[in-house]
């Protein structure tokens, strides 16, 4: 039985296509292509799903994180702290604003960004901002970032683009924290458009208010305010999102007791799994496990028809128009080296994850 990494034709089924065709023939007789009524709806839930007070819809994830460090007033030169494991963008976006990214490493077991490391960089570069990221879905520790990062006066951006849906460790919804966090909703995404689409949220109405400007080239009521860039989210991205945000919940839950299935039928096989205090939180994003010999496990498992990913192959610092770029690196590049994403879309069975577990265990042992 093969096992698919995404599941596009069980996540898109006739009642959600004929949903979202409904809300295409609104926007169709209404004439309203960007920013209609569906964006104004769309922000509304999503900010109150994440527990946050304002939503502000862009045209991507990397947008998202480049209008915000605008937002924040990075300026060129400053540098901006990056952890090791995360999707290139998030260090893309820090040069294509003219700032420097500084690589902090992450911790080993979970792949998220690592507090002690942070302190180190602390020392030696002067931040004025840092990107933590909820790779895998799974909540960086904002609460000991922030305990770093505010006496300094650092400002934090909170890359959210795997956990839509998530919880902090220490509680409430991924998203409801004081600081900026930005979102992708690129189709692979636990909650993802027809095409691309991205979100701010900030419990900061005058910071909304910037955002909203910068994305629709610095208008305000009074017309130019500052220089800004198009990065409008199209009504029929909206609508698809709005359709789809009412089953994030439960889909999220068939990911967490997909998780919850790896760890029992996994956890005796001589390879590591994500840190159990994830299981709870985690938005499931993706499920990565860190073994030995991830290459040739990759290409057996395909074989058998199991999709598996590298997210990511390599340290995001070791990416050849990145490596120049100073900061901690090693735990990172161990990570990267072993990580091995199994598949956790929400239409798997326990089934499936039985044999992909036997597969494994015949491969490993
Ligand atoms: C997907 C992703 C992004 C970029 O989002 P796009 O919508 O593709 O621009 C940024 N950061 C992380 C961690 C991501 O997974």
């Amino acid at each position: 039985m093969p096992v698919n990494f995404y599941d596009f034709s069980a996540l898109h089924d006739d009642k959600l296509i004929s949903e979202i065709k409904e809300k295409f023939d609104q926007i169709f007789k209404e004439n309203s292509f960007i920013e209609g009524s569906f964006n104004d709806e769309f922000e509304k839930k999503f900010a109150l799903l994440q527990g946050n007070k304002n939503c502000l819809l862009v045209a991507n994830g990397t947008d998202a994180l480049e209008i915000s460090l605008q937002a924040i007033d990075i300026q060129p030169g400053d540098k901006v702290g990056v952890p090791g494991i995360t999707f290139y963008a998030t260090a893309e976006a820090v040069i294509n604003k003219g700032a420097t990214p500084v690589f902090i490493d992450v911790n080993p077991e979970s792949g998220l960004l690592c507090p002690d490391s942070l302190k180190r960089i602390c020392e030696k570069h002067q931040l004025k901002a840092v990107i933590p990221v909820h790779i895998y879905g799974h909540p960086a520790p904002i609460k000991e970032i922030e305990e770093i990062c505010d006496p300094l006066g650092i400002k934090i951006i909170e890359d959210g683009a795997q956990s839509q849906g998530g919880n902090y460790l220490h509680g409430g919804p991924i998203g409801s924290s004081k600081n900026l966090i930005t979102y992708s909703f690129y189709p692979t995404k636990n909650l993802g458009a027809f095409g691309d689409a991205g979100a701010i949220l900030t419990q900061d109405s005058k910071l909304a208010e910037k955002i909203k400007s910068i994305r629709n080239h610095g208008r305000s009521p009074n017309g130019y305010c500052l220089i800004g860039r198009n990065s409008r989210c199209d009504s029929f991205q909206a609508a698809v999102l709005l359709s789809k945000l009412k089953y994030i919940n439960g889909q999220n839950q068939q990911r967490k007791k997909i998780a919850q299935w790896y760890f029992e039928n996994l956890q005796d096989l001589n390879l590591k799994l994500p840190p159990k205090e994830m299981i709870e939180n985690s938005a499931w994003h993706l499920f990565p496990i860190i073994l030995d010999n991830r290459d040739h496990i990759k290409t057996e498992l395909a074989k058998k028809e199991i999709g598996t990913g590298l997210y990511p192959g390599k340290a995001v610092g070791d990416e050849e128009p990145l490596k120049n770029y100073p900061g901690e690196r090693e735990n990172s590049e161990k990570f990267a080296a072993n990580n091995l994403c199994l598949p956790i879309n929400p239409f798997i069975s326990e089934e499936q994850v039985k044999q992909l577990a036997t597969c494994l265990r015949e491969l490993i042992n």
